[in-house]
Order: C-alpha cells, then structure tokens, then sequence
C-alpha cells in the first residue's frame, strides 16, 4: 500500500529532528509539506538530498506502473500492456489485446498473404479494427524482398530471427521502426546486445524460466520486454497466465511485470481456434501471435475484445444530433431514440433495411439506453423537444409525426406539451418491430 505524507515525514529531517530540517532545498517550504506533496506523487523524489535511501526505494517500488506499457511501431503503432487491474469491473482494461499475424520469408504465398493482411477491415460500433501486427518470422537466407514488403507494409512488427547474425544484417533497416525483436535462440548476452536498443521478447515454459531470464536482464537495464509463455494452448496455460497477471498487478513483482504474448498454431477445428482464443483474449494475453489468417475467427475476436476492453463505467454513446437513414424526403417519418451506442446501431441497423429514407434524432442521454435513460431523467419530455427543436426537423419535412420508443409511451403527453406543434407517435418497444410498424403507418 502507498505510503501516507505522515509516514514519510517520520523519514524526513524533521520528522526525524535532524540537522537541515525545513532547509526548503527541495522548493516546499517544510519537510512535511514535501511529505505530503511527495505522497500524491506532486514532487520528484530526487529534490530532498537528505532522503533516506530505503524510503526512496520504498516509494520508487511503490509507484512503479505494475506492467510497463510497451508500444511497436512508429506512425502506425500498437500499444500493450500497462494493465493496472485483475478484472474489468475493478476498474477498466487498458490496452486491447493485439492481434499479430505470422508470415514466414520462406512463405511461397507470402505477397498473397500480406495483402490479406493489409486489407482486413470490419466495422463494429462505429469504430474500424484491423490487425494490429506482422510477426514477420525470418526462415530462409534469401529473405529481401519479404522483409522490404513488410517494411513498407506501415505495420507495427513482431520480428522473429533465429541467431543475432540475422539482426545484424537487418539491423539498419528496422532502426527507425520501434520493432519488437523475438530472437529464437535466446542467448541471454546477445538478448542484452539487442536490448539495449531494441524491445525484446524473453521466451520460457513457465513462470521460473521467465523470471530467471529477466532478472537478468533487468540488471544489465534492459527494460522494454514482453514475456513469451512458451506453453500448448489449452485449458492448462490460463493458470501460468493468471498467475503471470497476478503476479504483476497484486505482487508488483518487477521480473513479471511485462505484457505477455502467446503463439497460437491454428487448427482445422474453427470452433474450438475460437474458444481457445477467445479464453486467452480474457485471461491475459497481451499480445496473441497466430500462425494464419482466418477472417471469421479474427472477427469473433476483435467482438470480444472490443467488449472487454471498453470502460465499463462510460457507456459507449453516439453524437446526440440528427441522423439520415437511407435517402430522405420531406415526406420521410421521424423517429427519436437515446445515444447509447447500442440502441443507436439497434434501430439504426433496422431503419437501413428499409426502401424509404428515415429521419433518425438521437437524445444527449448520456449513453443510456431508453428504460434506464427514461429512469433516470435522461429521456424526458424537455430533452426529447430539445433534440427535436436543435435538429430543425420542422424545415427539413413537410409532416408534424414524431415517433418515440414504445417503452416510454408515458412520455407522449409531456412531449406534446413542450412540442405542441407537433403530433406524438407511439412506436414499436423492440427496434426489430419498427420496420413493419414504419411500413404500416
Ligand atoms: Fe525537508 Fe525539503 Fe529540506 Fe528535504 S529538502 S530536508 S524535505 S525541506
């Protein structure tokens, strides 16, 4: 647990009533003003000279991040690690999970598969996800031309070599690129070679072999690594996994404190690729290298890690604004629901299987959804005539119907008296009702 300002000021000079108490070198005007700034992290460490060396590496081990955070790439970059959390509803999980794609040099298809790769998009929410990193393994001697493919690729890259005669050759080529370097062979002084200016990956089949790696790594300040538990996928390696995190997070146990990645060899059973990946996307892998390209498995996982990884204390919400469905005209119906993201797509995703254009408002709600916004005084009356009255739907159609959701029917009376203009439409209570409520009208 973090140190109090009372407790550190028992190690200051004046707390322990020593010569050069409240000297001000450090810019507080008292040792326990420095005391309790120190303890909200407002001050550096370094400023008092006379601080105890054990209170130091106390406070420094005390606010270490219990997972560094590890970025790849340059303009077009993945960021992983720095989880502070067990469980997502402690708090939030902070940086998704990344998805890396194998391509061997030695590959025949390797153009064919790259351009798989780059050209992988789906849309979820709004928002586009692609994969995030090549591990560009290098088996062959005879591997330019791939490697110049995949530099100019712009993806972040995992670049895995068997022997450091192999980085040296490359070594000028990715120097501007923040690659994440896997050397096969693992020779612990030339990991500490590459180290120095490159992130590495420390392999190890469980929990002992990767802290003895690191440990000695750590001594020689090598600092930007990423554990590889070298472990078959199955119900078995979620243990050594969480184990991993625990040790991170509640431990803060430096040696571990290190994104982890994880190999995956796929199958020809999707189903169960799905479920195995899916388990390590939860239970904790930071990085998941997988050695091909399957589109329907990768967009079962980017669904799941989209929901894990969005803060469960901010609901995901569109802009509160009006939306055109389809081609509208002044004769086009009205409909207003609230911002929350998955309500919006709900009747969104309805009203696009219509043949005529919609007019769409959306409430600021604050991303709740009709009921809950409805319960808590976030779809009102006055809010609803507000969204209506800054949507200057009135000049867009020739008709006065507005239709809301059938769950908040209570609401037609309040609406119409702050829109008395216009004519209050109860609607369908599921958005899968509204196209043939819409077509009947
Ligand atoms: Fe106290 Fe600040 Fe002087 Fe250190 S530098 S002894 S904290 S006043």
């Amino acid at each position: 647990m973090a140190l109090t300002g009372i407790q550190i000021f028992k190690f200051l000079p004046a707390g322990k009533k020593e010569q050069n108490a409240n000297c001000k070198k450090c810019g507080c005007a008292t040792c326990m003003a420095y005391a309790m700034k120190l303890a909200k992290g407002q001050v550096d460490i370094n400023s008092c000279p006379f601080i105890d060396e054990e209170l130091k590496n106390t406070i420094l081990n005390e606010n270490r991040k219990p997972q560094i955070k590890l970025e790849i790439g340059v303009n077009n970059k993945v960021v992983v690690g720095d989880e502070n959390v067990m469980f997502r509803h402690d708090k939030t999980f902070v940086n998704p999970c990344c998805f890396a794609i194998e391509l061997h040099s030695s590959d025949n298809d390797f153009s064919k598969k790259l351009e798989e790769i780059k050209t992988f998009q789906i849309e979820r929410v709004g928002e586009n996800y692609k994969i995030n990193a090549i591990n560009f393994i290098i088996d062959n001697d005879d591997f330019e031309k791939q490697i110049n493919m995949v530099l100019n690729s712009d993806f972040p890259l995992i670049i895995t070599i068997n022997d450091i005669k192999v980085f040296e050759k490359i070594k000028d080529k990715i120097n501007n690129l923040n690659p994440l370097i896997y050397l096969k062979s693992q020779n612990i002084d030339d990991l500490i070679s590459i180290g120095k200016d490159f992130s590495v990956i420390v392999d190890g089949e469980n929990i002992e072999q990767l802290t003895e790696k690191t440990e000695i790594l750590l001594k020689s300040n090598i600092k930007n690594m990423v554990l590889n538990l070298l472990m078959k996928v199955n119900s078995n390696i979620i243990e050594p996994l969480t184990m991993l995190r625990r040790s991170a997070i509640e431990k803060k146990f430096e040696p571990l404190g290190f994104p982890v990645m994880v190999s995956y060899d796929l199958t020809n059973n999707i189903a169960q690729d799905t479920i195995k990946l899916s388990s390590l996307v939860c239970k904790y892998a930071n990085i998941i290298s997988i050695n091909g390209f399957n589109q329907a498995l990768l967009t079962a996982l980017i669904t799941l890690r989209m929901n894990l990884y969005t803060d469960p204390q901010k609901p995901l919400q569109v802009e509160p604004k009006l939306y055109e469905i389809g081609d509208v005209t002044p004769s086009s119906k009205v409909v207003v629901t609230t911002n929350f993201a998955l309500t919006y797509f709900a009747v969104a995703n309805e009203l696009e299987s219509l043949s005529e254009g919609i007019y769409l408002i959306i409430t600021d709600s604050d991303g709740m959804s009709v009921l809950t916004a409805w319960s808590a005084s976030k779809f009102t009356g006055e809010i609803i005539a507000k969204a209506v009255k800054n949507s200057n739907i009135a000049e867009k159609v020739n008709h006065k119907n507005i239709i809301i959701p059938g769950l908040v029917s209570d609401l037609k009376e309040e609406i119409e008296e702050e829109l008395p203009d216009f004519n209050i439409i109860i609607g369908t209570n599921e958005a899968t009702d509204l196209p043939e409520f819409l077509k009947n009208m």
